[in-house]
């Protein structure tokens, strides 16, 4: 066992002398002159590899027909072709006849249900643009973008504290009951970004059981990493939302979101939603005059490509093991040069595309700050939070899938350089 001692035991000349040391340590890192990223979660090349079989199925001699004989060239078929529904019904855990199929982004699903919300109302209700407030539930830490769109149309964000078990409850709960400007809430319920938590049975029945007092309230859904496991044996289960929404009388609660994004092309898969047959008749009223259809040629690339869910299972077998070695690296590194210091602690993800951190209170802007001085790009302190504001500056999200393994180890420990250089100084001060 290493022989550590946390920096609040230390005496002062301890750790001013450890200061001194870290600080020696630190401008070697600067004369590196590196320039690594860290920050988004995008994957790596050799993952995008894994996929170039998709570009061999389709060729100027393929039949481009579904099987119902449509002519996957030509325009039409609004909601997405029935073998597409297939896969990805099997993906997400869903009834076909649940799902639609939209174009290569899921995040432009969500951004668009919040627009048409805000024009036309959710089936029959008030457009949100007629009221004079919307406010949303935001677990907190959580995925910055999804926090942008609602910033973006000018909701009033209220963070919601997440545990490992999902968001709290208690709170969700209550304000849904209470507040009818409340009219939804971001959940990425399966390796979560960026803890990697999933939430647990309790809480999804709790999400199905909820009676919030708008009728037009919707569970923003977006199970991103549903089939994202880093490991054969130890996998997250979920269960499954719309079923339990159904069983709890709350058939049209929520909206379910997936994409291939991470499965095959960011930015060139294909993008699901799952709901209630009545949100879908109201939503598909809407798309009638966005397009007439989307890219059917790609959703027939993936279906040729995968088979069938098995084909998808074992490609996502594939990815885990490129990313495996990257999570368990950061975090070794992590505990070999952190552990026992109090002043850190991370999360342990057995799927999904993030760690998270926590420093003490107060460090994580300057960690980030000292980091992207010696060269390490890290998402942005307070991201992970409404309006960017991190009420105890603590929490930082690694992203570790982008950079090599050699990159990754040298970002993760210059990282853990600068949360002990941080601390300390912070300690000191
Ligand atoms: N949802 C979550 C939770 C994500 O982390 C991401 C990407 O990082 C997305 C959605 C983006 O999905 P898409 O590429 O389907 O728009």
């Amino acid at each position: 066992a290493k022989n550590v001692k946390k920096y609040t035991e230390m005496s002062k000349e301890e750790l001013t002398a450890e200061l001194a040391s870290l600080k020696k340590e630190y401008d070697k890192y600067q004369a590196m002159e590196m320039s690594l990223d860290m920050s988004r979660g995008k994957p790596c090349k050799e993952q995008l590899d894994l996929s170039m079989g998709m570009m061999d199925v389709l060729s100027s001699n393929s039949d481009l027909a579904c099987e119902d004989g449509t002519d996957c060239r030509n325009y039409g078929v609004l909601t997405g072709i029935d073998e597409a529904k297939e896969l990805l019904s099997d993906m997400m855990e869903n009834n076909p006849s649940n799902i639609i199929i939209f174009g290569n982004s899921s995040l432009n699903v969500m951004y668009d249900c919040i627009s048409r919300s805000f024009t036309h109302g959710v089936m029959g209700n008030t457009p949100w643009c007629k009221l004079d407030k919307v406010k949303w539930l935001c677990p907190s830490p959580g995925y910055d973008r999804h926090f942008a769109i609602t910033e973006y149309f000018g909701i009033e964000m209220i963070p919601v504290p997440m545990s490992p078990e999902g968001p709290d409850m208690d709170m969700v709960e209550k304000l849904v009951a209470e507040d009818e400007s409340i009219k939804g809430i971001w959940c990425v319920p399966k390796y979560s970004n960026p803890q990697g938590y999933s939430y647990s049975d309790v809480t999804v029945r709790r999400f199905a059981n909820l009676k919030p007092k708008a009728h037009d309230f919707r569970i923003y859904w977006d199970n991103a990493y549903g089939i994202h496991h880093l490991y054969d044996t130890e996998q997250d289960y979920l269960i499954e939302i719309l079923a339990e929404c159904k069983k709890a009388g709350n058939p049209d609660l929520v909206y379910k979101f997936a994409s291939t994004s991470k499965i095959t092309f960011p930015g060139s898969g294909i993008a699901a939603m799952a709901t209630s047959l009545n949100n879908m008749e109201d939503i598909v009223k809407q798309m009638n005059f966005q397009t007439i259809g989307h890219d059917k040629v790609n959703q027939l690339r993936h279906v040729r490509y995968f088979k069938d869910i098995h084909g998808m299972v074992e490609h996502m077998k594939k990815q885990a093991d490129i990313l495996r070695p990257k999570f368990e690296a950061v975090e070794s590194i992590f505990d070999e040069n952190l552990g026992g210091l109090g002043i850190g602690e991370w999360t342990k993800p057995k799927g999904g595309y993030f760690i998270s951190f926590d420093s003490m209170p107060g460090c994580a802007k300057q960690i980030v700050a000292y980091c992207k001085k010696a060269g390490v790009k890290l998402t942005g302190a307070g991201s992970t939070y409404p309006y960017h504001k991190d009420p105890t500056d603590s929490n930082i999200r690694i992203a570790p899938t982008y950079p090599s393994l050699a990159d990754l180890k040298t970002a993760a420990t210059l990282f853990t350089l600068c949360v002990k250089y941080v601390s300390a100084e912070k300690i000191l001060a």
